[in-house]
């Protein structure tokens, strides 16, 4: 039946149409969808027979297009189990929610809400309104805007207070944050220019003092969020940046990236620095992510003066990175575990950092005592940019590659499982840590290890 044209051998669009299975997929999807799958696949195998492969059979084409069907439903974006120990993985949609902020997405996402309505005169509100008094209650701040994530504050600040001006800042603080978010080119983004002072390991107060000119618009510190500078080292606090600034009367932008709004050394690590003390230091603004230490939602927040943040609030930039209702929502509800002092017991984030030691190594046991493996010592990590270095200390469970299964197959199968579960891989030894799994979900990496393990036998 094959002629020697290869393409002539190609089934007609109306007659795959026609093809029975191919009309069973009309019970799940469009008739558009139908035909656009049947198209794709035509088109596929004529670019394959351009580079010189033959038509195959109508049945076989009448199965990649089912297949073609199946992967166009499947979502790739679904939940997964976080064996891995850190805490912020910016891979795994960094901080989990509280169930109370769960609550509050749904509900203004299931109907209409009072997104942009102000009850009180039964008009136009703004959506900034629900969460600035909170925002400002924890920080000490005037005023605070929320905007969608904090690459978006920084963004948005410089564009409002610097545009076609100057803004200064050390050289060791031109860090990359992740995912090719830079400093310096998000500052070329809004129209400022850079004035870089001191060098990578040393600047002094009269670095800045030297670069102030008739064009300056303000100094800006950078946290060293997921870096040390360590060694031969100098930096300018805060302090006395403020006062420089002030004496000058130039302004003082503050990233600090992660928002942390506890006291981090009561959980055994160092101190992170936090926005209240970042504008009681006299900085005009301080910008913080909402998914990292907070433990909220994908958001960045700007507090600060009302001069400042009235500024950021009119910039046409502020409509273009506004948040939506659901995360405004999310946000709101993890503030208020803050302002009633339950966000350790309520928040992801602040509870698996505090939960000791000793509550994860029943877990770890139990794991070992279905799956097989060791219990050892081993740190979880902040992750997300936050207090790089430290870890906490956590028990892990260890599995070194069984006779003929490599631990990356064995981490392969576990990422394969329904619910995928990740898990780290250090030594040619998979890594479990419980601290970051929820207690819900210990069957689920049970099962998943046990099929993983019998799968490689
Ligand atoms: C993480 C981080 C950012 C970016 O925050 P996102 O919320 O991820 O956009 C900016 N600056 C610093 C210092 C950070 O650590």
């Amino acid at each position: 039946m094959a002629t020697d044209n290869p393409y002539r051998d190609l089934p007609s669009v109306d007659s795959l149409l026609a093809d029975e299975r191919v009309r069973a997929l009309s019970a799940e999807y469009s008739g558009d969808t139908v035909i656009a799958l049947v198209r794709e696949e035509l088109d596929s195998r004529r670019a394959a027979i351009a580079k010189g492969g033959d038509a195959p059979p109508v049945n076989l084409i009448v199965d990649a297009i089912g297949d073609r069907a199946r992967a166009s439903l499947r979502t790739t974006l679904r939940p997964a189990i976080n064996a891995t120990g850190v805490i912020i993985h910016t891979n795994l949609g960094r901080a989990p929610l509280s169930e109370e902020a769960l609550a509050a997405m749904t509900n203004v996402a299931r109907g209409y809400s009072t997104l942009e309505y102000d009850l009180a005169v039964g008009a136009r509100g703004t959506r900034h309104a629900h969460v600035e008094a909170q925002i400002c209650r924890l920080t000490g701040a005037e005023a605070a805007i929320a905007v969608n994530n904090n690459a978006a504050a920084v963004l948005l600040a410089l564009s409002a207070l610097a545009a076609g001006r100057e803004v200064v800042i050390s050289r060791s603080q031109l860090v990359e944050i992740g995912g090719g978010f830079r400093i310096p080119d998000v500052m070329k983004q809004s129209g400022c220019r850079l004035a870089e002072v001191g060098t990578t390991n040393r600047t002094y107060l009269r670095d800045y003092e030297a670069a102030i000119g008739d064009e300056t618009a303000a100094l800006m510190r950078v946290h060293s969020s997921n870096f040390r500078v360590v060694g031969f080292t100098a930096s300018v606090g805060l302090d006395e940046l403020a006062a420089l600034a002030s004496k000058r009367g130039v302004g003082l932008i503050d990233d600090l990236g992660s928002g942390c709004l506890l006291d981090t050394t009561q959980f055994g690590l160092p101190k992170e620095p936090t926005p209240r003390e970042s504008l009681a230091a006299g900085a005009d603004v301080a910008l913080f992510s909402g998914d990292k230490l907070l433990g909220g939602p994908q958001a960045g927040i700007v507090a600060g003066t009302r001069a400042a943040v009235d500024k950021l609030r009119r910039h046409p930039l502020a409509r273009a990175l506004r948040m939506d209702k659901a995360s405004l929502a999310a946000l709101a509800a993890t503030l208020s575990h803050y302002l009633k002092g339950e966000a350790v017991d309520k928040i992801p984030v602040w509870r698996m950092i505090s939960s000791p030691a000793d509550e994860i190594a029943p877990r770890a046991h139990a794991w070992a005592y279905t799956t097989g493996g060791a219990v050892r010592d081993g740190r979880s990590l902040i992750g997300g940019g936050s207090l790089p270095e430290e870890g906490l200390p956590t028990k892990l469970l260890a599995i070194s590659g069984t006779d003929g299964a490599s631990v990356e197959a064995l981490a392969r199968r576990l990422r394969d499982h329904e619910t995928p579960v990740i898990a780290r891989i250090e030594d040619e030894t998979l890594l479990l840590d419980p601290r970051t799994v929820h207690p819900d979900e210990d069957g689920i990496v049970v099962t998943a290890l046990r099929a993983a393990l019998a799968d490689a036998r």
